[in-house]
């Protein structure tokens, strides 16, 4: 199956993993152009992509998007991102938002807090996962600074409750949760959240050439943090939040200049080991 060229893409994360995001945000400017499509990669099938049509002032914008992709059965996680940004790439994506559910380490935060990390703090074995070896990647300002603003403004426009225009996100591995001692390790190293899907997409991003910002919102605190998680309380987070957060990535993915005003492109450099690889 050809890859559509498209200048935007949204990875789905937990908080939108149920929706059908067409049928079920019924919004008149959001539209299915194409759903199931499967591509071929060097790393094997990509998971489930749709190509979303948002109506603009301008002409219609297209969207890749596809849902938190380590879950299917045999696939690894490093090679389910591989193919993802695979596809990416070969779509010509410049922009990537991606969202997902954290756990809160600084105590200040609570349940159904919104954040925009601004830095991260990947303590996962996969660090190596990438597509090529062309690329020198700097990971200064990894997480784009004008998606990060457009994301900040139409939060604070349409999501009624607390929002955070940064912090600093833990990436671990899962599929468990953190150990009380872990969290409390990664608390004295400055880490605000944690969660399981920022790395290795971040550098993925980069290595393409993609600017990349996400928003997660706060589901539990994590283990040791204020009071022990309950697990009605994350099912109603899950249940009762996901429309919501979907129509604010809708609303983002609308207005997002295609061209950005940001260094992004200028911390991918070409590898100074070429000769090495050869
Ligand atoms: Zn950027």
């Amino acid at each position: 199956m050809e890859i559509p060229r498209c200048d935007f893409a949204f990875i789905g994360g937990s908080s939108t993993l149920s929706l059908d995001i067409t049928k079920d945000l019924g919004l008149d400017w959001v539209k299915t152009e194409k759903a199931g499509m499967i591509f071929q990669t060097p790393f094997g099938d990509s998971p489930e992509f749709i190509l979303l049509s948002l109506e603009t002032e301008a002409e219609p914008r297209k969207i890749l998007t596809c849902r938190m992709h380590g879950w299917r059965r045999g696939v690894s996680r490093a090679d389910a991102s591989r193919q993802v940004f695979w596809v990416l790439q070969s779509a010509g994506v410049k922009k990537i938002i991606a969202e997902g559910g954290v756990g809160a380490i600084n105590h200040l935060l609570r349940p159904r807090d919104l954040v925009i990390p601004h830095d991260y703090i990947d303590v996962s074995m996969r660090k190596d996962v990438g597509l090529g070896e062309r690329y020198l990647m700097i990971m200064r300002e990894a997480l784009c600074p004008r998606i990060r603003k457009i994301i900040l403004d139409t939060a604070e426009k349409y999501w009624n409750k607390r929002v955070f225009d940064r912090g600093i996100y833990v990436n671990t591995d899962g599929r468990h949760f953190e150990s009380p001692a872990e969290v409390n390790m990664f608390k004295m190293a400055g880490g605000d959240l944690v969660g399981q899907s920022l790395c290795p997409e971040v550098y993925l991003a980069r290595e393409i050439g993609a600017c990349y910002a996400g928003l997660y919102m706060v589901v539990n605190y994590a283990e040791g943090i204020v009071s022990p998680w309950q697990h009605e309380e994350l099912t109603d987070i899950f249940n009762n939040e996901a429309l919501n957060m979907a129509s604010l990535i809708m609303e983002c993915l609308r207005i997002l200049p295609a061209e950005g005003i940001c260094t992004c492109q200028e911390l991918r450099k070409d590898t100074l080991l070429k000769k090495v690889y050869e």
